[in-house]
């Protein structure tokens, strides 16, 4: 069955390219060019991805992704026009999956798309695959990740982290002790690569120092190897 794509965009010469770009590659698309049909639309039809201007009449982007976080779990690309809002979608940390800016190609929006449904694919059938029962637990001093709950513990306290501060943390737990390059860290956490987004990588890695370090001036645990990436330390 084809992926449901809702495009939500208020220029209407730029929501009938994407739209017709989709469906020219068999995606089912619905649009809507404002923020309060956009909630609707997504609560009625349940898409699979959601493509979501920032501004917008009536509810702006950051305003629908935050509302529709709360409700679903579908992957939000965000198009933003100006730097400043790309650091509101990665420093506010809404919820978006992934953000494009414009002007974009055509190319490079329809790879980002790709990335995103063939991410949930995969969450999904690694979902089937693990038994229920099953835990999966790191343990690192007074640091534990329970990846089956998606929760970490400081000290037999939950760490309130973001999903995606999770899911970074986990995968350089998993790989204790390797370098990882941002590139690297990019790709397999946000599912995607490029060289603009170490930005992003930087950005969680400081908000999880400040989580997990006892100084995350001197971190001991996510540690920079300069002119490389990162490296976590158990
Ligand atoms: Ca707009």
């Amino acid at each position: 069955m084809a992926s449901k794509i809702l495009i939500v965009e208020d220029e209407p010469a730029l929501l009938d390219t994407l739209e017709y770009n989709l469906s020219r590659q068999g995606y089912h698309a619905v649009t809507a060019c404002d923020g309060q049909t956009a909630v609707s639309l997504a609560r009625s039809i349940q898409p699979d991805l959601i493509v979501l201007d920032i501004m917008l009449p009536q509810l702006d982007g950051f305003e629908v992704c935050r509302i529709l976080r709360q409700e679903m779990n579908v992957p939000i690309l965000m198009l933003t026009a100006r730097d400043a809002e790309i650091d509101r979608v990665v420093g506010l940390e809404i919820g978006a999956d992934d953000y494009l800016t414009k002007p974009f190609s055509m190319r490079e929006f329809l790879a980002r798309v790709k990335a995103q449904l063939r991410r949930v694919r995969l969450d999904r059938s690694e979902a089937q695959i693990v038994p229920t029962e099953e835990v999966e637990r790191y343990s690192f001093g007074n640091l534990q990740l329970d990846v089956t709950r998606h929760q970490a513990y400081l000290n037999n306290q939950t760490l309130p982290l973001k999903p995606k501060e999770f899911e970074l943390l986990l995968y350089l737990a998993r790989h204790k002790g390797q370098v990882l390059s941002r590139d690297m860290l990019m790709e397999q956490v946000w599912g995607w690569n490029f060289s603009g987004g170490s930005r992003t990588v930087d950005v969680h890695m400081r908000w999880l120092r400040e989580k997990i370090e006892n100084d995350p001036a001197q971190p001991e645990r996510l540690v920079t190897v300069r002119g490389v990436g990162y490296r976590f330390e158990g």
